[in-house]
């Protein structure tokens, strides 16, 4: 009994070798090959401020705007060298608009950073805003004049963010200083 011609379409090489030099094919997924990559995904995020970090802290050379201890030195007892962070005076979940803003990171030693009795903003922040503004005022004021600022409305998108800031890392774009 001859097959009616619309099961032939679809079964093309059912009954005849694959044509030598062509590999098989799934189907694609359903709407996968048309889908774009999402430039706000959660990795270009997490790209963007990874890279912002490493900016913030090299602009500062690693080295700790409250007690000078360098991220480039190495503890003694173990060999493994300090860690900097790059703390961000308006808050990130506050701002998207100030997130990657280079001016808006400070470089910190990890222990000033979370555990300073006296100074670290996770541990005392009244201690901390007093620091500032006692060891780097141009950062303070920085802040004071854009502490209450609201962008309701701001565009972001991370992954030009990220790529920005990898032209600053390979010293394509050097930063106007503003305050
Ligand atoms: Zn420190």
């Amino acid at each position: 009994m001859k097959k009616p011609r619309t099961a032939l379409k679809r079964t093309p090489f059912k009954n005849k070798a694959r044509p030598s030099g062509i590999a098989h094919q799934s189907k694609p997924r359903e709407g996968r090959a048309r889908k774009k990559p999402d430039p706000n995904s959660p990795y270009q995020l997490k790209k963007a401020d990874n890279r912002w970090s490493k900016v913030v802290r090299e602009k500062a050379d690693y080295k700790c705007l409250f007690c000078g201890r360098s991220g480039r030195d190495y503890n003694p007892d173990t060999g493994i060298p300090y860690v900097t962070n790059a703390h961000h005076m308006i808050p990130k979940g506050v701002s998207k608009f100030y997130r990657h803003n280079i001016n808006n990171g400070i470089c910190l030693c990890f222990y000033c950073h979370k555990h300073h009795e006296e100074w670290s903003p996770h541990a005392n922040k009244t201690g901390f805003w007093k620091k500032l503004k006692k060891v780097a005022p141009v950062e303070y004021r920085w802040y004071m004049k854009r502490k209450d600022e609201v962008h309701p409305s701001v565009k972001v998108n991370y992954k030009q963010v990220a790529s920005v800031m990898q032209d600053i890392l390979d010293g394509k774009l050097l930063g106007e200083e503003e305050e």
